[in-house]
């Protein structure tokens, strides 16, 4: 693609990185293809190379930008189907990211949604707000149909996606050591980060768990917190980097000290950002070559699991999984092979999903903001699920798992839950049921 940049502007970082990419499109619009929201709404505008053009012209005009921009910019998911689909190495991701971030910096947008994008961003990252934010949903959830009909569909959107129970108390503790059972082999950090430990404790307690038993010592390093990944999404720049920054401390004190073989994330949304603070930083001498290790050290709990010669068959119960594969892990990490061959190697008999490559519309804070798409995604994942008849679902990202619970009745677990019980921990929570009606008729 033909640019016009002035020279001026190349001399800004982040515009002449956006421009080389700009110039890698070739318009050939293989990537519309599988964008979810062309498959869905069939506009030029809402497909990767109609959002091209769009961030080409506000970039090149140096402009503010307009609602039209922004209106197909926040429809657009960040799934990265697209630069999975673009023969020509187009990084959609980068591109998108500067483009959230122009936006939030030059468009005003309604009260009501600036207030409820500054709520998200600061409960969302705090487990403490968020666990009380649960707790108020909860009592208020029953009203969603209510909210629906008054026209605010976002608050519905909430409501719905907020658990029915209560949220267990958090299993990891900042600044902890979990010691490796027998022989030390390795030791490494595990992200605790933000929504996780309130929505799924048991994922990271099974990950320890199962770490631990293989020979692997686990820390959460101390003052590590949220990963940045929700406000980068959002544009808010600033505050994404200062809470990167704050892990990037956290796990070099780390590295520095003790030493770490990896640093395990349990949340592909947050891996797929962590692994991108080299970008992020690049041209901060402060954090650059920090971000950098901190990113090449950074791998999906399957990618480090798959290394580690798990025993095969372990699984009492042989139940057919679904596997879901997030976009974060197949798209945004090329995670693809590990999360299924691990779980057939304990013993679980996996099944791909059709259509695999488009997002169920969680998405971050997506199936929040865009509730409607965010539906229909949804309810278009779930009937390729159900078509496979499995026992349960298994995913490796806390949004897609909450976004599925949400519209079906099998059981979602993480991965890592599945893998750890197999290989001798307890039965996933949402498991329970179905374990014990198989363990009678066997
Ligand atoms: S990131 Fe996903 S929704 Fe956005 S343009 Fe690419 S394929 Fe479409
Ligand atoms: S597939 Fe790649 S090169 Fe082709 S239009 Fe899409 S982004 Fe551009």
């Amino acid at each position: 693609m033909q640019t016009s940049f002035t020279p001026t502007q190349l001399m800004d970082p982040q515009i002449a990185s956006s421009e080389k990419i700009l110039r890698a499109c070739v318009h050939c619009g293989f990537c519309t293809a599988t964008c979810p929201t062309y498959v869905l709404l069939g506009d030029e505008l809402d497909s990767p190379r109609g959002r091209i053009y769009l961030i080409k012209e506000m970039l090149e005009k140096d402009q503010p930008a307009t609602r039209e921009v922004v209106k197909h910019i926040d429809r657009c998911l960040s799934c990265l189907a697209c630069m999975t689909t673009c023969p020509s190495g187009v990084n959609y991701m980068h591109l998108v990211d500067h483009a959230r971030e122009r936006i939030e910096k030059t468009y005003k947008r309604p009260l009501i949604e600036r207030a409820l994008r500054a709520l998200l961003a600061r409960v969302l990252v705090d487990p403490g707000l968020f666990r009380l934010a649960i707790v108020a949903g909860l009592i208020v959830r029953p009203l969603a149909p209510v909210f629906e009909l008054l026209g605010m569909r976002r608050v519905a959107a909430m409501l719905r996606l907020t658990p029915r129970r209560r949220p267990a108390p958090p299993f990891e503790q900042t600044g902890k050591v979990y010691p490796a059972k027998g022989k030390r082999r390795g030791r490494v950090a595990l992200l605790s980060g933000c929504i996780n430990p309130v929505l799924a404790p048991s994922t990271n307690e099974a990950a320890i768990r199962l770490l631990n038993r293989h020979g692997i010592e686990v820390v959460v390093a101390a003052g590590e917190a949220c990963c940045g990944s929700l406000v980068h999404h959002m544009g808010r720049e600033d505050e994404a980097l200062s809470q990167a920054r704050n892990n990037i401390d956290a796990w070099t004190r780390e590295l520095d000290g003790e030493g770490l073989d990896a640093i395990l994330v349990t949340v592909s949304g947050c891996g797929t950002t962590i692994k991108d603070y080299g970008f992020l930083f690049r041209n901060d001498r402060a954090y650059a070559s920090k971000a950098a290790r901190i990113s090449a050290g950074a791998r999906d709990i399957t990618e480090f699991l798959a290394k580690l010669h798990l025993p095969a068959g372990g699984a009492s119960t042989p139940l057919t999984i679904a596997y879901h594969a997030a976009c974060s892990l197949q798209h945004g990490q090329n995670v693809l092979r590990e999360p299924k061959d691990l779980l057939s190697k304990v013993g679980f008999v996996v099944k791909d999903v059709p259509e695999g490559h488009l997002c169920c519309g969680s998405a971050g804070t997506y199936n929040i903001m865009q509730p409607a798409l965010a539906e229909q995604l949804r309810a278009r994942k779930v009937a390729n699920i159900e078509l496979l008849k499995p026992d349960a679902i298994a995913a490796g990202n806390i949004g897609c798992i909450t976004q599925l619970a949400a519209g079906t009745a099998i059981p979602v677990v993480h991965t890592v839950e599945l893998l750890d019980w197999a290989t001798g921990g307890p039965v996933p929570g949402p498991l329970a049921e179905l374990a014990g009606r198989e363990a009678s008729a066997g």
